[in-house]
Parts: C-alpha cells; structure tokens; sequence
C-alpha cells in the first residue's frame, strides 16, 4: 500500500513539473526568449513608444567630429566637401556632384543642396547596388537637412541631425519615373514575404526597394505610406545616430502598419544592424533572381494568352 502512495505522489509531482514546462515554453513562446536589457545611457533621452517615431533627439556631443566616417567616405570615392559646422549636424558633409555610388540624386523640388552628416553618405553609398539591383537611376529627394521637429511633436527630427532623407520618387533604368505618392500600392508584405504582390510593375520596384533597404541593415528606419498619413508621398529613410555606439537596430523598420496580436511581436524583435558587404552581395543577388523569375513568368503568361487568341 505505502509503495502505491508514493507511486501516485511521483506522478503527481512529474505532472506538475511537466505543467511547469509547458507553461515555460508558452511564455517563450510568445514572448521571446529572456534577454539582457540594453544598457542605456544616462544623458537625457527621449523615447516615444517605439513604432511611432522613436527618434533618438539627445543633442550631439560638441566638438564631436566623426573622422572615421570622412576617411571612409574618401576611401569610398566620393566627391563632397566638409562644410563649416552646421547646427545639430555632428560631421556636416556636401556632396558634391549629386552622386553616391552609382546612383544620381536629383531634388525633386529643384533646389539641389545635398547637405548631411558622413554616417547618412556613407550608409547610402553602401546602399548603391540595392538602388542599382531594382532597376533604379536617378532619385528625386526633397530634403536631407532641415532643422525642424517631428510632425505634431516637439522632438528633433532625425533631419535636423542630417541623418534622415526624403525620397519622393525614382527615375528607373527605362527612364519612367516611378513615384511614391501615386505608385506606391499600400498593405502589401502582409503575408509571408516582405514584398507581397504588386499588381504593376512600379509598385513592385518600389516595395521591393523598400524590402531590400530594411534587410540591408544600414537604415535605423525606412518610413513608407503604410506608416502614417505624413508619409503618403515619400519614403522616409534614416541611419543611426552617431552615439548610437552599438548600432543596434532594437526595433523593426516599420514597413506595414501593423496592428492587433502581432504588435507586440513586431516589437520585440531584435535586428542586428551593422553592415557587411556579404549581406548586400546576397541581397542583390537573391533580388536579381527574383526579378528574373518575375520576368519569365510575365513572358509566360503573355504567350499563353498570345497562344489562346490565335487559337480562339
Ligand atoms: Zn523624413
């Protein structure tokens, strides 16, 4: 009898640690896996909730030059002049020519004045066979600085810092323009992929882009009409601040506005974001074969009903 009592309180403890772990495991589950919270700096920072417009707006260190960056940019071949300082600006650098990497920026307002700080030129340069990948030329920019807060807040802008630019369309290698405002096919990459289905040809270059921009890991955030009625007619794109040390993306680029259960999920989420050179390679190199297959598959479509006309 005393052998079968304890047989039963076994159990029943082997049940309650089995409980135990499920319980674990759902946690996890939905919660991510416990980490270390981020040490944060002591300096005066201001942080909004994440997805809406977490700009980091602690002043600039004074003084702060980042040398590095102008010798990166040298290395890097691009023409600029470092420019008398500029207020908020860390490492204020014009780019002269309108050229970074293989891409033209022209204004779109015709004011051509490409002032920004290093990090931004830099991060674009690097960024220039993504541009080139998805069939882009030429990119219609509004602003890169301008000293001003985010709409509807008194929080600097990333813009005032001369880390943050404005793109409001693209020339594409066939010489169309593609343009945001009225190209840009909203709720897509709501399924599996990124991309989702664009139905023409434009919108498809521009998701893509934007795709391909966010998994680059040189943009702190890439702003696009999903995210708010401000930026229905253009994409807002911006690196990392320069005390950023860690370059930590925390929060995911907002690319889909995303509501209910997977709000939380999306938050959660880390992304390493530093950049290396393989991740650009693969990312032009998975792009050209989508592109190709989308291309191939058209080709096929227009046959078949080239095939069913002539027989109907
Ligand atoms: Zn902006």
């Amino acid at each position: 009898m005393k052998g079968r009592g304890d047989k039963s309180f076994f159990r029943s403890i082997r049940l309650v640690l089995i409980e135990c772990f499920v319980f674990a495991a759902v946690v996890v589950l939905f919660n991510g896996p416990v980490r270390a919270r981020p040490v944060v700096s002591r300096a005066p920072v201001a942080r909004m909730h994440p997805l809406v417009g977490a700009e980091f707006h602690h002043p600039i260190q004074k003084g702060f030059v980042d040398r590095r960056c102008l010798r990166r940019l040298r290395r890097l071949k691009v023409r600029f002049r470092k420019t008398r300082s500029v207020r908020g600006v860390a490492t204020p650098v014009e780019i002269l020519g309108g050229r970074l990497g293989s891409i033209r920026y022209r204004s779109f307002f015709g004011h051509d004045h490409m002032l920004m700080d290093c990090r931004l030129a830099v991060a674009l340069q690097r960024a220039s066979p993504i541009f080139r990948v998805n069939g882009v030329k030429e990119v219609l920019y509004s602003n890169f600085y301008s000293w001003r807060n985010v709409d509807g807040t008194n929080r600097l802008s990333l813009h005032a810092l001369g880390l943050a630019v404005d793109i409001h369309g693209f020339v594409a290698r066939n010489g169309r323009r593609v343009m945001v405002e009225s190209d840009y096919e909203k709720g897509l990459g709501r399924g599996r992929t990124c991309e989702g289905h664009a139905e023409t040809w434009k919108a498809r270059l521009l998701r893509d882009l934007a795709c391909d921009l966010d998994a680059s890991n040189l943009f702190g955030r890439i702003l696009t009409p999903d995210y708010d009625h401000g930026h229905r007619n253009h994409f807002h794109i911006s690196t990392f601040h320069p005390r950023d040390r860690a370059k930590k993306r925390i929060y995911r680029t907002v690319l889909v506005d995303v509501k209910g259960v997977l709000w939380p999920w999306v938050l959660r989420r880390p992304v390493r974001a530093r950049y290396r050179l393989s991740r650009i390679r693969r990312i032009v190199r998975r792009r050209q074969l989508m592109i190709h297959r989308w291309y191939r598959w058209h080709r096929r479509v227009a046959r078949d009903k080239r095939w069913r006309h002539r027989r109907g």
